[in-house]
């Protein structure tokens, strides 16, 4: 990566204008990505964070050499991984040949990314396991499928992905085996410029306090490795298309976790949306946030319809365009924030 745009993107979490999108640590749906990874690479999103998969990162490193030749930005490439059972690392999978006829297909009508066919199953590529469509089920027919890495199979991946940056996804009670991934990430030697640590409360059962404890050991493991952090708080997860309340989540968890933190940067994610950043002080804000959810649903009618005629957004000037503004939308206001 050229060290301008690299300490560009570093700069933005020291001046507290950092922006991140978040294509999903289960999205595989190729098209979508590429399009995806243009248009808030355009708009000067400083990190883009996709599943550790070759041909993700490969169709995103594409569109991002696109994006530097015509807009001069270059955001990191960042991979998730995880150092147990993670939502974020699931898919939903049904055998359609369960399901009645005259099923109304509740399924099918709630999920965001559109990844269940009109008379088949789940198409895994789309999938990124948000799981609303698993209650939705009148049969309970929809299953859970651990798409997780293997602790073995981190270092031939990092080494053909060469990422900028790594995300763990932890979780409370997790410690040991988050320091083993750290081990393994770095026996293979691979140079990077920041490790996140994606930690929330949901489904922990604990306070913000024991928290922010869990948050510390990690960053000893991380010092150990001179590692520089950036601490994810993940509010509500994979919620920031469903409104309001699940931006105020993510607010609040920040709030709470901010004064007893370790040091390092503090990024917002799960429920974020264009409402964050209203219920957020003007000047001691978090130092960045990330947007999933919210990011793919307002071009989605765009990267519908790309879709549709088999071409790339960017061969459809007017679809280019007007994506490009919902995105410019959503993120401008946090491009444009003080230090904080
Ligand atoms: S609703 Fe969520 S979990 Fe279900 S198929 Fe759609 S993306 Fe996957
Ligand atoms: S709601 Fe259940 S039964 Fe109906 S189409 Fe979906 S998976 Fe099949």
């Amino acid at each position: 990566m050229n060290d301008q745009n690299s300490t560009c993107n570093a700069d933005a979490l020291k001046k507290g204008n950092w922006v991140k999108l978040i294509c999903g640590a289960s999205n595989q749906d190729l098209p979508s990505i590429a399009d995806l990874c243009a248009i808030y690479g355009a708009a000067g999103v400083h990190c883009i964070d996709l599943a550790a998969d070759e041909a993700v990162i490969n169709v995103a490193r594409n569109a991002l050499d696109w994006v530097q030749t015509s807009y001069g930005n270059k955001p990191w490439v960042m991979i998730s991984l995880s150092d147990g059972k993670d939502a974020h690392f699931r898919k939903a999978w049904f055998d359609a040949n369960l399901c009645p006829t005259n099923c109304s297909r509740p399924c099918q009508n709630i999920c965001p990314a559109k990844a269940i066919e009109n008379t088949g199953g789940v198409i895994p590529e789309k999938c990124y396991g948000c799981g609303r469509c698993i209650d939705r089920c009148p049969l309970g027919i929809i299953e859970e499928q651990d798409r997780r890495l293997s602790l073995q199979d981190f270092t031939p991946l990092l080494k053909a992905i060469k990422p900028d940056a790594i995300e763990i996804h932890t979780a409370p009670g997790r410690s040991k085996a988050f320091k083993k991934t750290i081990e393994e990430i770095m026996k293979g030697g691979l140079q990077f410029s920041r490790l996140s640590v994606s930690c929330g409360l949901q489904g922990s059962g604990i306070n913000y306090e024991k928290l922010a404890e869990e948050l510390w050991i990690r960053h000893e493991a991380l010092r150990m490795h001179n590692l520089k952090p950036l601490w994810q708080l993940d509010g509500r997860r994979m919620s920031g298309d469903l409104g309001t309340g699940a931006a105020k989540a993510a607010v609040k968890l920040w709030e709470k976790i901010r004064p007893i933190a370790p040091p390092g940067p503090l990024q917002l994610a799960g429920g974020t949306n264009e409402s964050t950043i209203k219920y957020l002080p003007k000047l001691k804000g978090p130092e960045g946030v990330a947007f999933g959810g919210k990011a793919r649903k307002i071009i989605q009618p765009w990267l519908q319809e790309a879709q549709r005629k088999r071409i790339s957004l960017r061969e459809w000037p007017e679809g280019w365009e007007a994506a490009l503004s919902e995105a410019q939308q959503l993120i401008n206001p946090w491009l444009i924030r003080k230090s904080s």
